[in-house]
Order: C-alpha cells, then structure tokens, then sequence
C-alpha cells in the first residue's frame, strides 16, 4: 500500500556531497532533522552514486522538540531549508 501524507517541503538543500542532494534540492522521499541536540540533516549520507529521483522532498519527522515549529515531532512549518552552518548540515529554519 502506497501512503500519502502531506509535509512541509524541503525547498532547498546545500549539502550537494549528500546522495540524496541534485542542483541544491533534495529528492529524499521524506528526511528526518534532528541527530543529537542539533538540528541536523540526520538522512544525510554520502555515496559514489546520486540518487536519479526528480522528486522534491519532505520532513517526514523531526526530533527538536524545542523549535516552535515542531508539534507533536512533527515540522509543521509550510517548508524548510537545509544548509551549513558552522561544520554541520543544519534545518535553517531551526526557531528556538
Ligand atoms: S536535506 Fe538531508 S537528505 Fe536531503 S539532500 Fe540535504 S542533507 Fe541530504
Ligand atoms: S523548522 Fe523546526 S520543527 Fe521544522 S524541521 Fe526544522 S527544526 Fe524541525
């Protein structure tokens, strides 16, 4: 069975190293934020190969129970960027 369910957007990633990255965006089917305390990419991973989906992704979980947009750890913002910030691959629309 085939599930659809709505989530914010991910309009834009800049970790092009990342597998699921092509031209800035991403083209996971849904990504989970949140490794740790920080509001990392936790889908992140490198590959020899890129992934050939067209697809635009979407936040699937998020585990930053303290930014105002998660409820429920869900994102439940309209959408989100992805981006570097100091060394690590970061949600930039990260509100605590
Ligand atoms: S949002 Fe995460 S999984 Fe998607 S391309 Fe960026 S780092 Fe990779
Ligand atoms: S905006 Fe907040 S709730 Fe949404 S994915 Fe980013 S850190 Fe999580």
């Amino acid at each position: 069975m085939i599930i659809a369910t709505d989530m914010p957007e991910v309009s834009r990633c800049a970790a092009t190293q990342c597998a699921y990255n092509a031209n800035d965006a991403c083209h996971a089917r849904a990504i989970t934020i949140g490794e740790g305390s920080d509001p990392d990419c936790d889908t992140f991973f490198t590959n020899s190969k890129h992934t050939r989906s067209s697809r635009t992704a979407g936040v699937g979980a998020c585990k930053m129970e303290d930014c105002k947009f998660n409820d429920d750890f869900e994102c439940s913002a309209d959408s989100i960027e992805v981006g570097r910030s100091d060394s690590t691959t970061n949600c930039l629309s990260y509100t605590h």
